[in-house]
């Protein structure tokens, strides 16, 4: 318990718990009194806490469960129990419907088959002072003679029939309650009481679900499994029992986060505080949660571990106006405002927002030679390059300007629709620019010595933007030659590109990247490279970097997007749909946490647990453009998430980014970045 406020939380859940169970009909006042002094957080793994005093079952280890509080609460009044008398509880599990007995004031005596449960539970009950309860491992349908009679016996597992042997322990008027039922999984509680030496009364109360009971007079361990019903529509039952246990090994796993405005949301990224370069991925491009994530993270990376290079998926010419703005650079005259292509709620976004102006105060404090740049790796503005190259060398070195000038010419006819220019080449190859353009980048940096003399910034953003030009005009042919060789340019040329950022800014250079999970997720584990022979930037950086490249991957359940209809379209605020049953999301949702990262790497995550996240599953990819209706074939792939990612970071609900919309009368929106 970390703090008084937090422990009033605790108290006030329970009290709401309590309040839940009253309304539902319990009215034993023992029982809920006893409800109201047992935290049931403890009896929970570190990442399901904060669920402690949700109405539901809560998955525990071993793929078990700690039973619903209004479950617990039920057999405990049913069993109508009184102070003093003697109770063995079958299936101690957590050790918490124990200690709720024991708060009754009732001696227990509790059983569990597996080993590594009850000694836990064993261990947990004594530290919190239920230490009188005693713990037995063992096949518990067989009662605990030794300890017979009992004035109650509780199961909280479901077996076929009452087992004799606890018939036999029970003393006259004793009361027996447990879950029974013609399969392992579907039960109805039943109350048996000892009315005579050989007579039983049962007494039918309600439908229940709880994990069969196994042991000799219990399910055997093959029947637990194979007893499921075989009906189509009951099909897919066995994959999602064995879901549920890998769900539970996952939440036993991850490490839940709090807000992520809580000054301790982003210490979860120190273990990557020694890489080189962290690349912080997202699941869409318009989900605030993912920016304000990354921002927080990033944030961390800087001051406390001396990264100084914010790399993102956005054109090099309109973060370039960005970087000016946060380094305290002067703007250049001239430039348009920056990110007015589709899609501009990517970059020109509050949050965004937030994060640079956040940047550009933390600068201020720093000599200009430490300042933190904030840098584009894409190549889609290709006039704004080819601009910025002539107005450059229009100051430096005219001559050379004019030379520029007539090599650019050669794009001049599609500067504005560059996909037209590789249609075009391909029905006029003698149409092509590439020698034109590769000859300019040449010609640039021919002339480091002469140029770099005035100032290294500006020549080196030069160069970028006349790469870029190099770049874009192979990436614009290549549209035509197949999704695969235009894909594969551009995520190396991001690659190049934060290699020379990262060059350009020394050895102690430390990059923190912002792009989608396409491009950060190593793409050799999913089907971008395995089907469609495709690979990224992610890939590549674990390629040139190895141990010290981070691959973080961001994901969710279901909310909003700003996302288009087609590319160029509007921009709209889209409902997400909620993630396939097949995904890695719905695993993550399975845990019921709102937030969590998952550290995936082999020798941190257990490898058995590892090798079930390695195998391929659904995952979704939600890019400027999101199209529900056809959800499956538009934005699913299958992904082998353990050897994509490093570390996986859940956000169950998010939202849509708050766009800044050019023109729409704020006049911080239209000056954007600069506006204060
Ligand atoms: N009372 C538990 C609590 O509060 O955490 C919930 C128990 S969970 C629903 C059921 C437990 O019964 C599991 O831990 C399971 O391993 C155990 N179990 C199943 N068959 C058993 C048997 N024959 N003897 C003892 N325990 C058994």
């Amino acid at each position: 318990m970390r703090n008084r406020a937090e422990q009033q939380d605790r108290i006030e859940q329970r009290r709401d718990m309590v309040g839940q169970i009253a309304a539902r009909g319990v009215r034993d006042t023992r029982v809920l009194e006893a409800m109201l002094r047992v935290p049931r957080e403890r009896f929970l793994p570190a990442s399901m806490r904060e669920h402690a005093y949700d109405d539901s079952p809560l998955p525990i280890a071993e793929g078990q469960t700690l039973s619903q509080p209004y479950i617990v609460a039920l057999m405990a009044e049913v069993a109508t129990l009184r102070p003093g008398e003697r109770v063995l509880e079958i299936g101690t599990g957590s050790g918490y419907a124990a200690a709720v007995l024991c708060a009754m004031g009732i001696e227990v005596f509790t059983v569990e088959r597996l080993a590594r449960l009850g000694e836990d539970a064993r261990a947990v009950l004594e530290k919190h002072g239920f230490g009188g309860i005693q713990v037995r491992i063992g096949d518990g349908t067989l009662g605990w003679p030794e300890q017979a009679p009992f004035d109650a016996i509780i199961a909280t597992a479901g077996g076929s029939q009452v087992p004799e042997h606890w018939k036999g322990q029970l003393k006259p008027g004793g009361r027996l309650v447990m879950p029974i039922g013609d399969t392992p999984r579907q039960q109805r509680l039943i109350r048996v009481t000892r009315v005579g030496d050989q007579r039983f009364e049962q007494q039918d109360l309600e439908a229940v679900r709880f994990v069969p009971l196994i042991g000799e007079q219990g399910w055997s361990e093959a029947q637990a499994e194979s007893s499921r019903p075989r009906s189509p529509a009951a099909a897919r039952a066995p994959a999602e029992d064995d879901d549920a246990a890998l769900v539970a090994d996952i939440a036993a796993a991850v490490e839940p986060l709090p807000e992520i405005d809580d000054p301790a949301f982003a210490r979860c990224i120190d273990r990557f505080a020694d890489r080189r370069v962290v690349l912080l991925g997202e699941a869409s491009h318009g989900t605030s949660e993912f920016y304000r994530a990354r921002a927080a993270l990033t944030r961390r990376l800087i001051e406390r571990h001396g990264f100084n290079l914010v790399a993102v998926e956005a054109d090099w010419p309109d973060a370039e106006v960005m970087d000016r703005y946060v380094r305290h650079r002067p703007a250049l005259d001239g430039p348009d405002p920056p990110f007015q292509r589709f899609p501009t709620w990517m970059w020109r976004n509050r949050e965004v927002q937030d994060f640079t102006r956040w940047l550009k105060a933390h600068n201020a404090g720093l000599t200009s030679d430490r300042r933190v740049g904030f840098r584009g790796l894409d190549l889609y503005n290709l006039s704004a390059s080819i601009r910025a190259v002539l107005d450059y060398l229009e100051e430096v070195d005219p001559h050379a300007a004019r030379a520029a000038r007539q090599r650019y010419a050669c794009l001049a006819p599609w500067r504005n629709t560059p996909a037209a220019y590789g249609r075009a080449v391909l029905s006029e190859p003698e149409k092509a620019c590439e020698e034109a353009v590769i000859a300019q980048l040449r010609a640039l940096l021919e002339k480091q010595l002469e140029y770099v003399n005035g100032d290294q910034d500006r020549y080196f953003d030069a160069t970028q933007n006349a790469r870029l030009v190099a770049s874009a005009e192979r990436y614009y042919r290549s549209l035509y030659h197949g999704a695969a060789e235009s894909w594969n340019l551009r995520d190396r040329h991001m690659f190049e590109t934060l290699e020379n950022l990262l060059a350009e800014r020394g050895g102690d250079s430390k990059a923190v990247v912002w792009a989608h999970n396409s491009h950060i997720g190593d793409a050799s584990a999913t089907d971008m490279g395995r089907q469609r022979g495709e690979l990224n930037l992610g890939q590549l950086c674990r390629k040139r970097f190895g141990e010290q490249a981070a691959l973080v991957g961001l994901s969710t359940h279901a909310g909003t997007v700003a996302a288009a209809d087609d590319w160029d379209g509007p921009m709209r605020i889209k409902t997400v749909r909620p993630v396939r049953q097949d995904s890695h999301e719905h695993l993550a949702l399975g845990t019921s946490l709102p937030r969590f990262l998952l550290d995936l790497r082999s020798g941190v995550l257990n490898e058995a647990l590892r090798r079930r996240l390695d195998q391929p599953r659904r995952e979704r990819f939600i890019g400027v453009i999101y199209r529900p209706e056809t959800e499956l074939q538009s934005h699913y792939m299958k992904a082998s998430l353990a050897s994509q990612f490093d570390a996986w970071l859940w956000f169950r609900d998010t939202q849509a980014v708050t766009p800044l919309v050019a023109g729409s009368g704020g006049a911080e929106d239209d000056t954007y970045p600069f506006g204060t």
